[in-house]
């Protein structure tokens, strides 16, 4: 899921440290000046001084050996590497510059010790990557859901997302979670724009045994999603919005209106991994003008890159809630930063 990212990182990490580890090299010779005053034999009150001064010298080459101060020329070497392969994997640049900030603020210029020196690089970057995916609040929206149910009201939630990115799939991929939990979901066809969006929508709602709300195409969408939440007999709706390549005012404007007839509970993104940096834009722009509350994150079994996922995060403070990870109904993994992070950069740091 996320090879290249995982690969760039290690790649530094390992980069960054062995470097020093060159270094070093060249640094234990120096007990070897030192082994020079051994040899001297002491007697006098010089010599005594000078024996002092060979002990000092063997501590200050042991600890050498054993500790270690990146220069800023090597980190700027390796870091610019690094860089490069980010901005390749659709890492966004304020990411970036945090990692940067951050490796620099512990290593330059400090004394580390060497043996840990590796492990310290690793536990930056993962920490960094961590509070990045982990900033904006989760939302469990099964538990949503049965919260709303218990105070008698539906949980709706309006999806949006760009034509392709898999927003209908995911909508039937939460149907059916819903379902799992005991939970009635209602399908809202509210894209009456696109040609077969009623039908493809109505073929999963058939398949999941949920019902479909829909008008004829060129409809009010709003008026699709006023009649969903009249709907009787259900605790979740799910409407289905436009969602033209396009991004124009007339569809930001219409969305607009469904979203303010709705009052959703919640805005859902749905956008895939692979779209890496105009899905970045994209949401971006539909926080902006619409205003979400969370992602959904789709395709990532075929995003082997994985850097939109933070970049998504980092360009719109929202969470990721899901990721869709294939076209079966169950293809739909619950978001966790702490899991996502280990999966980058192993369990232990
Ligand atoms: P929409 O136009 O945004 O409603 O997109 P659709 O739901 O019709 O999905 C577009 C295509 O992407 C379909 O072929 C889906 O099967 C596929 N798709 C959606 N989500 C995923 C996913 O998580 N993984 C994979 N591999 N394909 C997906």
């Amino acid at each position: 899921m996320f090879d290249f990212l995982k690969k760039a990182f290690k790649k530094f990490t390992e980069q960054l440290s062995g470097e020093k580890e060159e270094k070093e090299e060249k640094v234990e010779k120096k007990p070897e000046i030192a082994e020079e005053f051994k040899k001297e034999k002491v007697e006098t009150e010089e010599k005594k001084k000078k024996e002092e001064k060979k002990e000092g010298l063997l501590e200050k080459a042991a600890k050498l050996i054993t500790e270690t101060k990146l220069s800023e020329e090597q980190f700027n070497k390796f870091f610019s590497v690094l860089e490069i392969e980010l901005i390749q994997n659709n890492v966004a640049f304020p990411i970036i510059r945090e990692l940067r900030e951050n490796l620099e603020r512990d290593l330059l210029g400090k004394s580390l010790p060497k043996a840990k020196l590796e492990e310290k690089i690793r536990e930056i970057l993962k920490q960094t990557v961590f509070d990045i995916l982990s900033k904006p609040k989760q939302v469990d929206l099964v538990d949503l859901a049965k919260k709303k149910k218990e105070s008698g009201s539906a949980l709706v939630l309006l999806i949006l997302g760009v034509n392709g990115h898999g927003k209908t799939l995911t909508i039937a991929k939460l149907a059916n979670l819903f379902i799992k939990s005991n939970l009635r979901p209602v399908l809202a066809a509210a894209d009456t724009f696109r040609a077969a969006a009623i039908e493809q929508l109505a073929e999963h709602a058939n398949r999941l045994n949920v019902r479909l709300i829909a008008h004829k195409y060129g409809a009010d969408p709003a008026a699709v999603a006023f009649d969903a939440i009249k709907a009787k007999e259900k605790d979740v709706v799910l409407i289905d919005t436009a969602g033209r390549q396009t991004l124009d005012a007339n569809l930001m404007a219409e969305l607009a209106k469904v979203k303010k007839v709705a009052k959703p509970d919640l805005t859902i993104l749905v956008g895939e991994a692979i779209a890496g940096s105009d899905l970045v834009a994209q949401a971006k722009l539909f926080n902006e003008k619409i205003g979400i509350d969370g992602i959904i994150l789709t395709k990532v079994d075929v995003d082997d890159k994985g850097g939109a996922l933070l970049s998504v995060v980092q360009a719109t403070g929202k969470p990721i809630l899901f990721l869709g990870n294939g076209q079966g109904y169950s293809d739909l993994i619950p978001f966790d930063a702490e899991e996502i992070t280990n999966k980058i950069f192993g369990n232990s740091s």
